[in-house]
């Protein structure tokens, strides 16, 4: 399937929709068909062997040939095009890997990644579910993990040059739901310096694939929860891996098939058809955003403003200059009045829908506290930022002066019920 077409060093726009698709495989469709297959039939007995010897990494691809396809846990076209088409959209990246769901691409790669006795350095806050898979699964298998707030470049700093048996460092940036970055290529740059080199992870999902470029930073591997801006429409759940490193891909590859993790075809096709017009969503959603979080900064109902282009701190402020193209779509809100007005902000709003998730096209807001970080200790709440009257805002392709009427009236109803 990986066919090319076109001029291979194309723009991003161009590429997604003329690279990786042969339309002569697909009866001539213009775009591709879904195959929902489960096995592959082999035209020789030798065909087969040599199938098994490639996926298997006892042989390897000769140049120009195209190995036949086996059976859809490790591979089956839909998936195929999709890693074709998704590639252009990571800046530097050579190739992808789709899995069911973000969480299945973080713990495929992780489990890949890592033995017991290693060491895993992360950022926090970090995703609940992210949280969790350290805290069940990785460090009861004896992997060493250890947390560094983010928003401190010296602590990690400190981190990544005295962590032993240092194997994996993962990143989250921005975090969840305070916004608050880590740099990349400072990261990088001090684990290039590290014998054995360990692996630079950024889950990408928060300004990735259109606004921030980890791999271009030094980063070795950049996840997704294509549930979000990627899929874009709230409908279905994916995960993807992509890198540079064939060493990398070929063990993410090897665990994919194990785990039986591997994104179904028919969710690889409508991903796929997603992809030309996520860089679209994403200026647009972005741009509302922008336009609402600035509005709303002054108003007296609100504490603060959590929104990249209101940073207060200098190095947060260099730090999204310098690897943020844009701000994104995700806003958080602390609300004066504690977890009443956070609740009662919720109540009444009319048109942006009370829902955790993110990323798509229509608006959704969340209370952290007591939904998406309701796991959390006090301790490590109050390190990501979340009060009470925490509310947190993915904004979508409404109107963006649409939203903005809807959330000054709940603010409006906090001032005269809670705050009077
Ligand atoms: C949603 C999310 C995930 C998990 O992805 P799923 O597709 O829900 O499995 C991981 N990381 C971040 C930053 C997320 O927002």
């Amino acid at each position: 399937m990986a066919k090319q077409r076109g001029n291979p060093g194309a723009h991003p726009s161009t590429a997604v929709l003329t690279r990786g698709f042969d339309p002569r495989l697909s009866v001539g469709s213009a775009r591709p068909a879904v195959f929902r297959s489960s096995t592959y039939v082999f035209p020789t007995p030798e065909a087969a062997e040599r199938a098994f010897d490639l996926v298997s990494g006892r042989q390897t691809v000769e140049p120009g040939e195209v190995p036949d396809l086996i059976y859809s846990r490790f591979n089956h076209p839909n998936a195929e095009i999709l890693e074709d088409q998704i590639i252009p959209l990571e800046e530097g990246s050579e190739w992808a890997v789709v899995f069911n769901s973000g969480m299945a691409a973080i713990m495929t790669s992780l489990m890949a990644l890592l033995r017991p006795g290693d060491c895993l350095l992360y950022t926090v806050p970090l995703y609940g579910g992210t949280q969790n898979l350290i805290h069940d699964l990785l460090e009861p298998f004896g992997i060493q993990c250890r947390a560094v707030v983010a928003g401190h470049g010296p602590d990690l700093d400190e981190a990544i040059r005295n962590t032993p048996n240092l194997r994996v460092i993962l990143i989250e940036t921005p975090a969840n739901p305070t916004m608050v970055m880590t740099d990349i290529k400072r990261a990088c740059i001090l684990a290039g310096g590290l014998d054995p080199k360990p692996v630079v992870i950024v889950d990408n999902t928060f300004l990735g694939p259109a606004f921030q470029h980890p791999i271009t930073l030094g980063a070795d591997l950049v996840l997704y929860s294509a549930t979000k801006y990627l899929g874009g429409f709230s409908d279905l759940l994916a995960g993807v891996a992509l890198g540079t490193d064939p060493e990398i891909q070929k063990k993410i590859r090897g665990k994919r098939g194990l785990f039986g993790n591997i994104l179904q075809p028919d969710e690889c096709w409508i991903l796929d058809g997603r992809l030309p017009t996520v860089s679209l969503r994403m200026n647009r959603q972005s741009k509302n955003a922008q336009r609402i979080a600035e509005s709303l900064a002054h108003r007296k109902e609100i504490r603060k403003v959590y929104y990249p282009t209101l940073f207060d701190d200098t190095e947060q402020i260099k730090i999204r200059l310098s690897q943020c193209d844009y701000p994104g779509a995700m806003i958080a809100l602390d609300l004066n009045g504690g977890k009443t007005a956070a609740f009662e902000f919720l109540r009444h709003l009319e048109l942006a829908h009370n829902a955790v998730s993110l990323g798509g096209m229509e608006t959704l807001v969340c209370h952290p506290g007591s939904t998406t970080h309701s796991g959390c200790s006090e301790e490590e709440q109050r390190i990501a930022g979340i009060t009470g009257g925490l509310v947190r805002i993915s904004i979508g392709l409404e109107d963006w002066r649409d939203l903005l009427r809807d959330f000054e009236q709940a603010l409006d109803h906090i001032a005269a019920t809670v705050l009077t």
